[in-house]
């Protein structure tokens, strides 16, 4: 063998600066000359191959995404948000089961319960799901991630509002799913969804005053007392499936949004509104 590469051409190839078409030809050699690959290997900077092996090494260490965080950084979500996401406990398969299961007995009831002339029971529990999920998904005595949440560089309201769209999206789609179960009562299966929007947010803005157990505890009581109420006073299709209830749940959402709205600042000292950091 005549021809080697030449010692500056080496020491570029280890430094990556090496530029084709040399480049090739350095490559096709080394491959077949021991001396040059001792020349390279001696001219290569040790310091620099241990930065690349630690580079390496902390790549490989990086923990995996979850399926669920995957999913949300695909369809857009920024990375931090969808971590907080995933973390939240009422996203997990446990609690997804349990509310599953809870959805399948109402249905499986409610069509036992056939000769009524509407699907009451169901229409009166769904909206409960959605309000205890959102209260399940915030506040230290549920989240084992709360720590985190605090120190999180995001608004506290902003945070709340992430999770909340979260939780609500995950059970109204679960009721729906569980109103495509009762076909026979048509859109009157669909009845629960503005009185599940009104009890959320009438719970969320009554949490800063109230607190994240009781405002959802009194607002789901107050509901299920004025549905006995109301069934003892006529039976038949109760006030709020009504199209007049119907109607009035949206205003009680509305206005209980504005109110959210305006006592927004009222998240942001979560420690106060949300009872001891323990
Ligand atoms: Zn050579």
């Amino acid at each position: 063998m005549t021809w080697h590469v030449a010692e500056d051409d080496v020491r570029a190839y280890a430094r990556g600066e090496l530029a084709p078409p040399m480049l090739w030809s350095a490559d096709t050699h080394l491959a077949r000359c021991a001396d040059c690959r001792a020349l390279l290997a001696a001219v290569t900077d040790p310091v620099a191959l241990d930065a690349g092996w630690d580079r390496l090494d902390a790549e490989l260490d990086v923990p995996k995404r979850g399926l669920v965080e995957s999913l949300l950084v695909r369809i857009g979500v920024a990375d931090h948000t969808a971590r907080l996401l995933a973390a939240t406990p009422v996203l997990r398969r446990s609690w997804l089961g349990a509310v599953a299961a809870l959805l399948v007995m109402t249905v499986l009831v409610t069509n036992t319960l056939k000769n009524t002339q509407s699907p009451t029971l169901f229409l009166g529990l769904a909206p409960l799901l959605p309000l205890a999920g959102v209260a399940l998904s915030f506040g230290p005595k549920f989240d084992p991630t709360y720590e985190m949440t605090v120190v999180a560089p995001m608004h506290g309201f902003r945070l709340l509002m992430i999770r909340t769209v979260a939780v609500l999206a995950t059970g109204l789609g679960l009721n729906g799913l569980a109103s495509l179960a009762l076909p026979g009562y048509g859109l009157a299966a669909l009845g629960w969804l503005l009185p599940a929007l009104a009890l959320t947010t009438t719970g969320l803005a009554l949490t800063p005053r109230l607190g994240p157990v009781l405002a959802p505890s009194l607002v789901g009581g107050g509901w299920v007392a004025f549905l006995v109420i109301a069934d003892d006073l006529h039976g038949g299709t109760l006030e709020p499936f009504t199209l007049a209830g119907q109607a009035v749940a949206a205003a009680v959402a509305a206005l209980a949004a504005g109110l959210l709205y305006l006592l927004r600042d009222r998240f942001d000292t979560r420690p106060a509104a949300f009872g001891p950091l323990i």
